[in-house]
């Protein structure tokens, strides 16, 4: 393991993980020591892949399957979790989608997919792991939001609205559960080599790479590195902060 063991003994429970960030959230996070929760619905092979790059790197793992969308499935699947491993520490919600259509051709389900996924699985996570840290009096509650959620962006209503919310719900959760040693912050990337980007037309993507000030687009493990310091110790008087990581693409 090569960056030291600065969580050992934590448990991490990372949604969206068989992919893209998450996927580079999980890695990271047991290269740190934490044994991690790796959560997504569909992608349970694809997930596996993680589980053995972690476990041929000398980490600890298991799969947590469940629809983030789904309150009931979310909470059964974290208490027992909690019961089965002895707690969670760290909470990284990163599980999300994007269903980009014009406001005047948006349908009813494409915002509704995007909130539940995007906000209401953040709050059903959330509220899931809250008590438990309460009880430890020691928690790291990191979203995943977006650049979009500050800036908007054409076509993107729906996703921009979840983005832009789940950063008022981590203000709000920061300071109700900031004096139980636990902390709660966003980490907002700009655009990211992965699958949710891999389908943007080529034209749109040149255009966006012109306005990145580092003239790249951001890799997963960028997103990482800022999720492992503040689930870390080191982070602990940073809390109801969003973490802008683009490149300078949008500064805050
Ligand atoms: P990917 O599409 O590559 O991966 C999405 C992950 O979310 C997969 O593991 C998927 O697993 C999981 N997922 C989707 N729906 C659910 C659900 N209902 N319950 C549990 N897991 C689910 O996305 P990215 O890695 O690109 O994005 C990760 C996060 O980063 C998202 O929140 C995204 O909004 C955000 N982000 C991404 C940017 C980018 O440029 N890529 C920029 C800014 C923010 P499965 O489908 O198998 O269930």
């Amino acid at each position: 393991m090569s960056s030291g063991q600065e969580l050992k003994g934590k448990i991490a429970i990372v949604t969206g993980g068989s992919r893209g960030i998450g996927r580079a959230i999980c890695i990271k996070l047991a290269r740190l020591g934490t044994h991690v929760l790796i959560n997504c619905v569909k992608g349970q092979a694809v997930a596996q892949g993680v589980m053995d790059e972690i476990s041929g790197d000398g980490g600890v793992c298991n799969l947590l399957p469940f629809d983030v969308a789904d309150p009931e499935a979310s909470s059964n699947a974290i208490e027992s979790a909690i019961r089965d491993y002895g707690g969670v520490h760290i909470l990284v919600n990163n599980a999300g989608i994007t269903r980009d259509v014009l406001l005047a051709r948006m349908k009813i389900e494409d915002w509704e997919r995007v909130l539940s996924i995007n906000l209401t699985g953040v709050f059903n996570c959330t509220h899931a792991v809250i008590k438990a840290m309460l009880r430890q009096r020691w928690g790291r509650i990191i979203s995943i939001g977006s650049v979009v959620g500050a800036m908007g962006n054409i076509g993107q209503a729906n996703y921009a609205a979840s983005k832009a919310g789940l950063e008022g719900f981590t203000k709000s959760v920061a300071r109700e559960v900031a004096s139980r040693g636990i902390t709660a912050n966003v980490v907002a990337p700009g655009f990211i080599e992965t699958g949710m980007t891999a389908r943007l037309p080529e034209k749109l993507k040149r255009q966006l790479l012109s306005q990145i000030p580092v003239g790249r687009m951001g890799r997963p493990e960028d997103i990482a590195e800022a999720v492992g310091f503040l689930a870390s110790e080191r982070a602990s008087y940073v809390t109801g902060h969003v973490l802008h990581v683009n490149g300078g693409l949008f500064c805050d």
